[in-house]
Order: C-alpha cells, then structure tokens, then sequence
C-alpha cells in the first residue's frame, strides 16, 4: 500500500522533494534565491486551527516555522502550532503523498491502482454519476463523514461544506448526514438538555476555585498556541485555583497544575454523579432554589405533569423507583473510586463556589454515553454553579465570539438524511432504515440504499469507523457500494478501497481561507489566508478545481462555477462575510498581510442570561427549562424500536449497556479498552509522517497489577484480542492507567497481515452498534484480552 523508500526518492527529486543528487547540491549551495515566507494554516480536526509561516526558496520548502506576534500573556498570546501543524513540510513532502490520479486495478480493497491522467479520471468519473442518478436516483449518492480538511473554506472536506456537496446539489441532491464521531452523543443529550451545549469559555477558569475535569485533555489534543490547551494552562496558572482531573488514565493535562487524579473506570461517571447526588441530598448540600428555579425533574415537585410519579433523578437516586439506593459504597463498586473520596468530593465540589464542571468528548463515547454526558451536567446544576463567572454548565468549553466565514452556497433538494456513524449500515440495508429504528430525519424510512461514495480528506470509511474487518467485507462487495471515489493528499488505509483515487492540494498549495476556529480560541480570534506557498506537487489540485471539471462533464460547470475562479469565490464569500462583520479587514488586505488577528473579547459565562432572567430568555427545550427529566426522551422511551440491551431513560441513571463494566462479556474479557487522542497524531492526520511516528510511540498501557498477571513487561509485543479482531503492538506498562483497563492512542493506521491488526488500530475491535438515543459510536466501551506474543 505505501510507497517504498525508492519510489520516495524517485518522486522527490522529480517533484522538488527533499532528495537532492550530489550535483543538485552543490548547485543549490551557489543559489542566492531570496528566502520567500507564505502564511498557510493546519487545517485537520483538533479544531484550533493553527497559523504557519512556510519558507521557500526556489519554489521549495525549507522549513517551516510558526507565529511569534505578541507577548506570552493570555490575551496577547501567540497562536502557535504545534509539532504537528510545524510538520507540514513533511507532509507535502512525503512518501505516501498523491501526486497522480489513480484507478483500481484489480479487486477492490487489494490496494492495487494504476495511474491514469486527468481527463480519463474526469470522464470516467462523471460517466459513474450519470448511470448512478439514472439507475438508482440522487439518494444513492453520499459524502462521508470526513474531518481531514476540515478547517478550509474551500478546501473544506466536511458534508455540507465541500464544494463536492454543490456540485452533487446542483445534480439533483444527495444523502445527507448529521451527527459527528466527535460529538454525537454530548451533542444530542445536550439537546434535550439545556436545548443546545452552552458552555462557557476556557478563559473564565481565570475565576474559579476550583476546577473538576470529567476525561478533558486540552493540552494533548488541541495543544496549539491559539487553542485550549494553551488556554487552560495560562488559566489555571491565573486563577490558582484547585484542579482534580477525573479519568481513567492519568493524562497530559493533569501534568504540572493538577491537584488531584481520581482515576475513575470507563463509562462510569454516572454512577458516580449519582452517588455525589446521594451525599449532597443526604447532608443537605443541594442548590435547592436553583434547582426549581431554573431546571424541571430533579425532584417529584418539579417533574412535568404527565410524567409517572417517582420517576425524579432524586427518587433514583435514593432508591425509591428501583430499590437500590445509589450510595458512595454502591458507586465505588462501580467506579473503583474509594467510597470516603467520593463522600469528601461531593463536600469539596458542593461547598467551593465557583466550581468550573467541565467534560471532553471521550465521556460520551462509550455505548451508554448520552447519559454519562447528562449525568455530568446534572452534577452542575446540583450545586448551582451556572451562569457566573469562574461556573460551567459541565458541557465541553465553547468560544466566546465566532467570526463566521460564509462557505460556498449549497442547497441540496434532498432532506433525508443519516447518522453518519450508520453509513455502512445505508450502503446494504437503506431503504429498511426508518427514523424510529435507525435516528433516520427528513424523512420516515430510506428510499434508497448508498451506491456512490465521495470521501474526501477523510479515513472514517474503514481506519475511524468501527469493526474494520466488517467495514472491509461490505466495501469489497463492488455490487453493494457501486463507486467510490476518494479525495485526498496522501494515501491511507480508507482510499485502498476507492475505485478512483484524485491527489488533493495542501493548505500551503493553493489559496483559501483556514476557517475561523470556533469553540477552540477561546476569547482571542483571528482569521489565516494561505497565500500559496509554492505551487502543486506533482499534479496535485484543489478540489474546487475537480469539482468544475466533473461539472463541465456533467452539463451543470456554469450553475456551479457561476463564472468565478476559486480565488473569485474566496474575494466573494469574505466580502459577503464583511457585510456582517464590519471588523474584517478588506480583502486584498487580508491576502496580503495573510494573519489578522482581533482584540480579545469579553469570555463568554454560559447561560448568563437564563440565570438572570429564566422567563425572557427560555432556553430551546420544551418547557423552557433546564431538563433534568426530559419528556422527549421519555416518549421516544415508548415508540423508539432499540437494539437488544438498549434502553431510554428520561433521566440520567446509570446503566452499563454494551461492554460496560457489568456486562456478563466481562467474564470471558475482563479488561475495558479504548484509543485516548495523544500527541503524535490528529485522529489519523500526521501517521504518515515517519519523524512523528518515531517521537510519539504507538504504546499499549496496561497497569502494572494486570501487567504482573499477565507476565508482560514494557517492550513486550503484546495482542489485545476481543470477538471482532486482533491488534498487535507495544506494551507499556505503567501505574498511569486505572487497573483493569488498558489504552493506545486512537488513529493508528490499522494493517492487517493474516488477519491481525499489525497497525495496532483500536477500531479493530470496537463494536459497529450505535449508542441508543444518537445513533453514535460508543467507541470506547471495548471489552478485551491481553496476552504476550
Ligand atoms: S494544535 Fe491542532 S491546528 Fe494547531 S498545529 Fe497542532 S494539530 Fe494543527
């Protein structure tokens, strides 16, 4: 599949690469070529969207470097990338870096493809989509989930906002999605919620006392200058206020500030939110007035009418609905947190004010998630610390200004639409998905299933999905999914199963804007033009570019271009933009200086004015109210058609659905698995940067009392084994990961040699079942077994 080391050097010296004859060499060395620097951006999905310098000299990068304008103080901080985002050369220059189109040769999925030119690519492409449309109709067209490109405007990977959605919506429309394998189920519970995620911004920890992270790791995921990570350290070194990190794994962020770790077990932390509640009822430590005032079923007196009685959180917590009172002994069974620390934790959190409750995203990715992220944001209102400086709702951080960008227009005429976790679900059994079995909207039931695949910038086709081996199986099946045709820069395990394979341009390879970021800034915007820094690699091109030559093909190159070139269309939406944001430099301005950035502006506090006003400022859910008891979910409890095992429950109770700590698999595997985000890599971006693989180890953390018992010491080449497959890899053993679970880093690109998983990818063995409620993936509930090679 990849590249050898000869065809490397072979490409790098025909295209500019970093290989250089001995002739080439001395030549270069008598060149005075003034240095010439270009601002380009990283646009994966950490979200911060880093600012980089590229210098060049003849047309060829020399290295890159990053932002230095301003102090390093909290508001004047410099946004600066990260080892990943300052790799970027490596990433243009690299062995498995796209350089041609490429057709399947052989059968599909083989990893065999030949080289074709534009034109064939092109025709045969667009040739697909008419037969496709004719045989099947529009709904038999999908874009993938995708987040690889994510944070450009026109370069821009993700549904709706790809150029490639226009051009499919100008051809008569196509399967859309909703959703995210980041945020499915946070997103969706806080919905029924708080009627969206309010969260207030990092920057406002500057006045907290005391700080709770629910499985939060800003400073390995998003460790930019410009983003959280940054953020939340010169935060908390204001505020010096107490923090206590609870996760399984003892991670980056709790390095250097973190009072306290509370290792806790997977998908457990609404067990102890429960047994926190039952402490505070029990020694009389609630915000009772904030409860009725500002939320509905925490307790009998504020369940909605309609609703049965004892079916208040309070009611479960103190046994009254189920018998079992959720008490610190109960939970610590649970959790494996100690029954004392909760008791003193549920003191600690109730009687300092003001506490900031936050949680990441890896709490929700397990198979009861939806209601780990509720239970949390419950604990929020518990002790009333929402809506004041130095408070948090227990959602993930949010932005404080966003400084929106208009994208390219796109309209698509159809409205049905996918949890995009449930697309390999859509290409064999679509058209028996209905919204009642499978979060189907826009429509009852499916008409069609997906024959035609576009996935750009994107390794959720097979690497971030779940089941690889299953996900292999259905797309091999050429009579199923009929075309795919995959978009990027670099080969990856996703594109081996395309049938066309079109070389992308990079970020520092075309111009386009880098999005505003939002949600990841916190209170300090800014906004990057990539000014191109040199041109194309091989035959490299934007996707815009490939979109108006499909188009042409397809009869519709006037509808889509409507005239304009793509730097046309960045002067047209940034100007479009400006209409509303008067503090946006003009154009050309903005292409010349390439980074502009804004004054800081005032944090957000989430829900500042729900809390000063509840009856003026509702918020979107049903009743107005912060919804402890959410009818919704109660209704969908009766009509809603579950998998086995799955349940709704309209308050946030503890369950262990699939491969939670109490399911019976546990006997047969008796270890929880999953893939934490670390340095090395963004999901799966960077893994095909040889230097970033070698400083960020692809390690297996198992405890030390699990090590012992296994006879496995760190270097060992261990196999994590479960029903689905077989990863292999490097132990490490080490006391920074609670006993009973084991971790490796997620977005390892997986390789299968006779059957086993030799890229130590732990989406080989996590279940392709969706969570109940979202439709998402509950990626971390794997249960496994260890056993030394
Ligand atoms: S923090 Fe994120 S956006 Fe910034 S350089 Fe690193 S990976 Fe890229």
């Amino acid at each position: 599949m990849q590249q050898n080391r000869r065809d490397f050097l072979k490409w790098s010296s025909l295209f500019g690469g970093l290989a250089l004859t001995p002739m080439q060499l001395s030549s270069n060395l008598l060149k005075t070529s003034p240095m010439v620097i270009k601002w380009a951006g990283c646009n994966v999905n950490c979200g911060t969207k880093c600012p980089i310098k590229v210098h060049t000299q003849d047309g060829i990068i020399k290295y890159v470097s990053t932002d230095n304008e301003g102090k390093d103080e909290f508001d004047t901080r410099q946004a600066r990338a990260c080892v990943r985002g300052r790799s970027s050369r490596y990433k243009v220059y690299n062995a498995n870096r796209l350089k041609r189109p490429l057709k399947r040769v052989g059968k599909r999925g083989e990893g065999k493809f030949m080289p074709i030119s534009w034109e064939q690519a092109f025709d045969e492409i667009a040739l697909k989509m008419k037969e496709t449309k004719d045989k099947y109709g529009n709904e038999a067209f999908f874009i993938t989930y995708a987040t690889g490109s994510y944070g450009s405007l026109l370069g821009n990977c993700y549904g709706s906002l790809s150029p490639f959605a226009r051009l499919l919506s100008l051809y008569g429309g196509y399967l859309n999605y909703h959703n995210s394998y980041s945020t499915a189920q946070i997103t969706n519970a806080m919905n029924y919620f708080y009627g969206g995620s309010p969260a207030s911004d990092i920057a406002t920890l500057r006045s907290a006392k005391l700080a709770i992270f629910f499985g939060a790791n800003h400073v390995e995921t998003r460790m930019g200058g410009g983003g959280i990570g940054y953020a939340y350290h010169k935060a908390l070194e204001e505020s010096n206020c107490k923090i206590i990190h609870i996760d399984p794994r003892y991670n980056d962020s709790c390095i250097g500030h973190c009072d306290e770790w509370i290792p806790i077990a997977p998908g457990t932390d609404a067990a102890l939110i429960a047994a926190l509640a039952y402490v505070m009822i029990k020694e009389n430590l609630l915000d009772r007035k904030f409860l009725d005032t500002y939320t509905i079923g925490f307790s009998e007196s504020t369940l909605p009418s309609d609703a049965p009685k004892n079916s208040s959180y309070e009611s479960y917590v103190l046994g009254i609905c189920d018998g079992i009172e959720k008490t610190p002994e109960w939970a610590s069974k649970i959790t494996k947190i100690p029954s004392r620390r909760i008791i003193q934790l549920a003191r600690e959190i109730a009687l300092t004010k003001p506490c900031f409750i936050e949680q990441g995203w890896g709490v929700q990715r397990h198979s009861n998630g939806e209601q780990n992220a509720r239970a949390i944001a419950t604990l929020a209102c518990m002790i009333g610390s929402i809506g004041i400086e130095g408070g948090n709702t227990g959602c993930r951080t949010g932005t404080s200004i966003y400084y929106d960008l208009m994208t390219i227009p796109c309209k698509n005429p159809i409205k049905d639409s996918i949890p995009c976790f449930l697309y390999t679900d859509a290409i064999y059994r679509g058209k028996e998905m209905t919204d009642l079995s499978d979060g189907v909207r826009g429509t009852k039931q499916l008409k069609q299933n997906i024959k035609f695949i576009f996935n750009i910038s994107g390794n959720c086709l097979t690497n971030q999905h779940s089941t690889i081996k299953e996900v292999n199986r259905i797309l091999s099946d050429e009579s199923l999914c009929e075309c795919i045709v995959d978009i990027n820069v670099t080969r990856t395990p996703s594109n081996n199963y395309a049938d066309y394979i079109l070389p992308d341009a990079t970020t520092l390879e075309q111009e386009d804007f880098i999005l505003p970021s939002a949600g990841y800034y916190s209170n300090r915007p800014y906004i990057i033009y990539c000014q191109k820094a040199i041109e194309p690699v091989g035959e490299a091109k934007p996707i815009y570019e490939m979109c108006i030559e499909l188009a042409k093909r397809l009869g519709i190159e006037q509808e889509f271009s409507e005239g304009k070139t793509q730097k046309d269309w960045l002067k047209y939406l940034y100007e479009e933009s400006m209409k509303k944001n008067p503090l946006l430099p003009n154009f050309e301005e903005m292409r010349e200086k390439g980074l502009v950035k804004f004054n800081p502006v005032k944090p957000v506090v989430a829900l500042e004015d729900f809390i000063k006003d509840p009856i003026n400022h509702p918020l979107k859910t049903p009743s107005g109210k912060i919804e402890i008891y959410s009818n919704e979910l109660a209704k969908m409890q009766k009509t809603w058609k579950l998998r086995e095992g799955q349940q709704i429950v309209p308050i946030p109770v503890f369950e262990s659905q699939r491969e939670g700590i109490l399911d019976p698999l546990k006997e047969k595997y008796p270890l929880q698995f999953y893939g934490y985000h670390y340095k090395g890599r963004t999901h799966s971006s960077f893994w095909e940067i040889p230097q970033i693989r070698e400083t960020n180890p692809q390690e297996i953390w198992i405890n030390p009392i699990d090590a012992q018992a296994r006879g496995i010491k760190t270097g060992d080449i261990i196999q994590v084994r479960n029903d689905l497959g077989i990863i292999q890899g490097m132990a490490k053993v080490t006391p920074k990961i609670i006993p009973g679970c084991a971790v490796t880093p997620q977005g390892s690109w997986a390789k299968y040699e006779n059957g086993i998983d030799m890229g130590t990818c732990v989406n080989s063995l996590a279940s392709i079942v969706p969570t109940a409620i979202s439709k998402g993936n509950g990626q971390h509930s794997i249960l496994v077994e260890i056993a030394k090679v």
